[in-house]
């Protein structure tokens, strides 16, 4: 589990699924990721790779608009690899990033609704 602390908002997911559908959004992989996934999957790693990772080796290919391929619509919007989803996604909100940068996480807010600021010194997010 990532740190927690120091991050000046709470989070609790509302599976809208935004996270995953960013526009011109990208789902970073590392090499621990990408052979979990494809282990899941049922497909070695070199296949899974030309499937679903970019030619970089650090980014998922993009679903259909540019969604995460694997982000299922329904009543509340859901991983289809959820049990070994990729560890950037699995720390979301609390990137170093978003709190480093109030402008980003200003935009992270307005498309997350389930980032609920919080004064500094105040509670902070159910572990
Ligand atoms: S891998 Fe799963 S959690 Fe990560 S962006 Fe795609 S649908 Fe969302």
């Amino acid at each position: 589990m990532t740190d927690r602390s120091g991050y000046p908002f709470r989070f609790a997911c509302r599976r809208s699924g935004n996270c995953c559908a960013i526009p011109d959004g990208e789902v970073r992989v590392g090499p621990d990721d990408i052979a979990a996934i494809a282990s899941h999957l049922g497909l070695d790693v070199a296949a899974f790779a030309s499937l679903h990772v970019q030619p970089d080796g650090v980014r998922l290919k993009d679903g259909l608009g540019g969604r995460c391929v694997f982000l299922q619509d329904g009543r509340e919007a859901s991983c289809a690899i959820y049990e070994v989803r990729p560890q950037k996604c699995r720390d979301w909100p609390f990137w170093p990033e978003l709190r480093d940068d109030p402008e980003r996480l200003r935009r992270a807010q307005r498309m997350c609704p389930g980032i609920e600021p919080v004064a500094p010194g105040g509670p902070e997010s159910p572990r």
